[in-house]
């Protein structure tokens, strides 16, 4: 091909990549501004089933976004990209564990092929061994130690959330640096052998949704690059925690776990830092608030604890019916002075026979509970704040009254995601051991047992009962 027509192509394939980021912006901007009625992730993940986007509309937008992109860096690596930095010892093979400036005489690449889960299709995940990364000076590989599974995990597991291509799922890693290039290490403040958990988005630091710290909607990344989502064949496949090993792309964002943090338990940074970004940094909430949490897993169990920690006044937790029992037991030892199970007392007079007044601040961070709105906002005192950071599946919101708001003049505020500040805070909180994250109810499982922990927390009775807390540990 002669260099005019190739530079003319690659101008052509920039221009629809161009386009399809456009495009996938909309998509992400009104998946994210319109979340009518998909399930989501609440610490940070994407509705699907929104009004006017359709999956199959979203999967080819991506799709093709996915393409362009991959037409230009393949072009780019060709023609361009600078060879510096990367480290091959005498066979060709990548060097892991070793900085790029660091000493050569170094314990070379052992020849082990990273295995990882990828989930090929609903409920088949299959394991797959992928080429060592090649790491250069911008890029990084984690040792994954463990993996936090959410809803999302679920929803993806059984196709309610599936992109519609193989990928390596797991978006709440936490792992040790094995390999860290010099610019990348610098830019992390990480070096080789350091614990880190991994954000789910990455970040360009250059657009303006970045420089605003709203990075999942990063104009270069956004949802086309959330780890646990990308497609296992775009290079270098290692996108997700259900693995021995993650790839740290130049733009991911690490965040540093503290020392002393055994990692099944770091991996709680994800949840707790939606319970303080959601429960204290989203409503403002003033120390000494009357605050009810609707809903005890772990996101509900996580707000207490913030809230406590936060000096709230008093804390209310609800559940709903049998399955919660427990988990509302669990909510005292968080720190909540009253706990309500809705199924069978009303949490208004219960809130009221407590304190005398109704809620300053509501969190409902219920899972397919329609009634929690109205609930919500029965709860909330003239002038309070409601929270809505659960989904309920549904447009239905039996019970809930729109003229209280007019009349109580609520604020009502959705949140979604989480940022860099609440997963650091929540690091630390965790660190310091003074709520019992530790001893949460929770199922470990290594790459045999993800499916069947997947299943049970899809609500899959025949895989025995969902664990408060679900953890993968390759
Ligand atoms: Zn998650
Ligand atoms: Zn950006």
């Amino acid at each position: 091909m002669r260099t005019e027509d190739h530079l003319e192509r690659r101008r052509h394939v920039e221009r629809v990549a161009d386009d399809r980021g456009a495009a996938d912006v909309l998509v992400a901007q009104e998946l994210l501004d319109a979340r009518s009625s998909g399930p989501f992730d609440p610490a940070g993940g994407v509705a699907h089933r929104t009004s006017g986007v359709t999956p199959e509309g979203l999967r080819r937008v991506v799709h093709e976004a996915f393409d362009a992109r991959r037409e230009i860096e393949d072009r780019a690596v060709d023609e361009a990209r600078p060879r510096v930095g990367r480290h091959r010892d005498g066979n060709g093979r990548s060097r892991l564990g070793e900085e790029p400036d660091g000493d050569h005489g170094g314990k070379a690449y052992d020849a082990r092929v990273p295995t990882a889960l990828v989930l090929e299709a609903p409920r088949s995940l299959v394991p797959r061994e992928f080429p060592v990364p090649e790491v250069g000076d911008d890029d990084g590989l984690l040792r994954v130690e463990a993996c936090g599974l959410c809803g999302t995990d679920h929803e993806q597991f059984t196709g309610e959330l599936h992109p519609g291509w193989p990928f390596v799922p797991g978006h709440e890693t936490v792992g040790v640096v094995e390999a860290v290039g010099a610019r990348a290490a610098q830019r992390w403040g990480v070096r080789s052998g350091d614990r880190v958990a991994v954000e789910v988005f990455m970040s360009c630091r250059a657009c303006d949704a970045c420089r605003a710290g709203a990075y999942r909607r990063c104009v270069r990344h956004g949802i086309r690059e959330m780890y646990g989502f990308v497609p296992a064949d775009r290079a270098p496949g290692l996108w997700g925690g259900y693995a021995q090993y993650q790839y740290l792309a130049p733009d991911s964002l690490l965040l540093p776990v503290p020392e002393v943090l055994d990692p099944v338990v770091a991996t709680a940074f994800n949840p707790l830092g939606a319970g303080i970004r959601w429960a204290v940094t989203v409503p403002q909430t003033p120390a000494g608030s009357v605050v009810a949490v609707l809903g005890p897993g772990i996101r509900g169990l996580s707000a207490v604890a913030a809230l406590r920690e936060h000096g709230a006044g008093f804390v209310m937790a609800t559940g709903c019916g049998e399955r919660d029992r427990p988990r509302l037991d669990l909510a005292r030892t968080f720190g909540a002075d009253l706990t309500v199970d809705v199924a069978r007392d009303d949490p208004v007079k219960a809130l009221r026979g407590a304190t005398g007044a109704l809620a300053d601040v509501v969190v409902d961070v219920t899972a397919k509970a329609p009634g929690a709105l109205g609930q919500a906002v029965a709860l909330a005192r003239t002038g309070g704040t409601v929270v809505v950071a659960g989904t309920r599946g549904a447009t239905e919101t039996p019970g809930f009254n729109p003229d209280l708001v007019v009349y109580k003049e609520l604020r009502i505020l959705g949140a979604l995601g989480v940022d860099a500040p609440a997963y650091r805070a929540a690091l630390e909180l965790l660190a310091s051991e003074r709520y019992p994250f530790a001893d949460l109810p929770r199922r470990v499982v290594g790459f045999d047992g993800v499916g069947s922990l997947l299943a049970a927390m899809a609500g899959d009775t025949a895989t025995g009962p969902p664990p408060v807390h679900g953890v993968f540990r390759p």
